[in-house]
């Protein structure tokens, strides 16, 4: 069961933290083309290590075979119920079941998997849903936004990030999104769904030329 809200503590004198990378945030937590882009990117130099940024236990260590897109992957279980991925590593520096505290070095950052570039994809998950990194964590400077975070359901929306009210979040979570399929124009799709091509450019930043392709997801409402 998902609660609709939970209280995660973050960080006190029993429970530490520690930036797992520090610098600007590339691509964050959204929609991105066709596929949910479920975590944060941060760009780095391969060999920079990457630390654990909570305490708690490795759950997974994992190579690209196995993890496909994320490369190689440490993911760890924190002891307030949140986990940890870290993805795209050149080098795993720690053991399934190991006990590590804030600051370990539990890997060295890299490009494997689904990459362009050297970075560090960090993602956040309670319960096994995803939610933005960004509400942990402001990896500019690498401090906590908060010692305890109240995770709210609509949050685990793709749609929902840091920066937005919750009624803007709220709004964002309930979005219908449609796929589109062979001979669909914006004026059919607008005209099934009761809204206008107008509204369905701004809410997805297009313009009204853009030619859509088979399966490409568009915000509807
Ligand atoms: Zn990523």
């Amino acid at each position: 069961m998902i609660p609709d809200e939970v209280d995660l503590l973050l960080a006190d004198e029993n429970n530490h933290y520690c930036p797992p990378i520090k610098g600007k945030v590339r691509s964050g937590y959204s929609f991105r083309r066709t596929r949910e882009h479920q975590g944060i990117d941060v760009p780095l130099s391969t060999g920079d290590t990457i630390k654990a940024a909570f305490d708690g236990v490795v759950r997974y260590v994992g190579f690209t075979k196995q993890t496909g897109g994320y490369g190689n992957l440490v993911i760890i279980r924190h002891t307030n119920g949140l986990e940890t991925y870290y993805g795209h590593l050149s080098k795993h520096l720690c053991t399934v079941n190991e006990v590590v505290k804030a600051g370990d070095v539990i890997g060295l950052g890299g490009s494997t998997g689904r990459s362009t570039g050297p970075h560090l994809h960090f993602e956040a998950r309670y319960k096994g849903q995803t939610f933005d990194p960004s509400r942990l964590i402001d990896f500019e400077t690498g401090n906590l936004r908060d010692s305890l975070l109240t995770l709210k359901k609509h949050y685990y929306s793709i749609y929902s990030h840091y920066g937005q009210s919750d009624e803007e979040s709220i709004a964002a979570s309930s979005r219908i999104v449609y796929s589109i399929k062979s001979g669909d124009t914006l004026g059919r799709v607008a005209q099934k769904y009761g809204t206008t091509v107008t509204a369905i450019c701004r809410l997805n930043s297009i313009s009204s030329k853009k030619l859509l392709r088979i399966g490409e997801r568009i915000i509807v409402r």
